[in-house]
């Protein structure tokens, strides 16, 4: 193997001292505790561990949460009218819906009626405009943990060709946005691309959100280039990216490994947003 490993770990660990320092400078000037509300929706059991890690890396870093766990049946105009109180409510910074809800339930809805002011995953149409609008606001937490990612493997991205296989709203586009924002060339890959290894192996940096099992290999990649894979597989063999890890990592500068990369990271920056969100908040009260 010649490539660096990008260890999400030890970045995410970082990344929640440094939120966790600055909770408490914040607190110490005048500032209030930041509060997380999580919603949960019926009982699927990794939608169970998710929010309660995330329960748990606010109290580590000294932020406040409140969860609401509503039974699987809840109809979605209850889901709404929580969501809008969450919304409403004085006490609250930032809005976690715990996605997909049951199938009764259109996550479309429940994402628009999230207050933008806390929408700390990013995922409203107002932050969305914001990050293609290049203004501040609140970035969807996965790609923001990319971004760390290559800022902390000291990645230059000023002029690099950036090279995103998937265009989902969650990942993908906001990718782009954040890339061309550090003036980056981008090219978004996706299910029709044509003669996708040529297209990947112009990639200074090539960043896999596709959900497909190691579906780039070693011709995918230029050497030397830095190499993020957000994918999550489950497959009979274990939990597998979206790259062929062993192989590209034999050509790559830098890799981050799945797992212990990207995952860890989605954490961490909902908490970097929380206390963005509490903080902008507190300025325009
Ligand atoms: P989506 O299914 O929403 O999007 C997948 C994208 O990949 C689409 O744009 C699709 O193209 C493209 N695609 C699918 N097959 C191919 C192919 N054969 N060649 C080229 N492009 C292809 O997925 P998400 O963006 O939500 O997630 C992507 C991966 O990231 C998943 O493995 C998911 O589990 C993981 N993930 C990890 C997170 C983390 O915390 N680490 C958080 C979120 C996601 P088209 O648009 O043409 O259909």
């Amino acid at each position: 193997m010649s490539a660096k490993i990008i260890d999400g770990k030890q970045v995410s660990t970082e990344v929640r001292e440094r939120v966790a320092d600055q909770v408490a400078e914040f607190i110490a000037s005048g500032g209030h505790q930041p509060v997380l509300a999580t919603v949960l929706v019926g009982d699927d059991p990794a939608s169970h561990v998710y929010v309660a890690n995330k329960i748990k890396a606010c109290e580590a870093v000294g932020i406040g949460s409140v969860h609401h766990e509503l039974p699987a049946e809840t109809s979605q105009d209850d889901l709404l009218t929580l969501v809008r109180a969450l919304g409403d409510d004085d006490g609250v910074d930032g809005i976690l819906v715990q996605l997909p809800p049951p199938d009764h339930i259109d996550p479309d809805a429940v994402i628009a009626a999230i207050d933008p002011a806390k929408d700390v995953d990013g995922l409203t149409a107002t932050s969305a405009g914001l990050l293609v609008g290049g203004r501040p606001g609140l970035v969807s937490c996965t790609p923001a943990g990319v971004i760390e990612l290559l800022d902390h493997a000291g990645t230059e991205l000023e002029g690099a060709e950036a090279v995103i296989v998937g265009r989902s709203n969650l990942v993908g586009k906001p990718l782009i946005s954040l890339l061309l924002a550090r003036n980056a060339t981008v090219t978004a890959a996706h299910s029709r691309t044509r003669d996708l290894p040529a297209v990947c192996r112009r990639a200074d940096v090539l960043i896999a959100a596709v959900g497909v099992p190691e579906l780039l290999g070693a011709e995918h990649v230029k050497p030397g280039a830095t190499v993020i894979d957000v994918g999550i597989n489950r497959t009979d063999d274990g939990l597998k990216g979206d790259v062929d890890f062993e192989a590209v990592s034999e050509i790559a500068g830098a890799i981050t490994p799945v797992p212990g990369g990207v995952g860890p990271m989605t954490i961490a920056m909902l908490m970097v947003n929380t206390l963005a969100a509490a903080k902008s908040r507190s300025k325009q009260s």
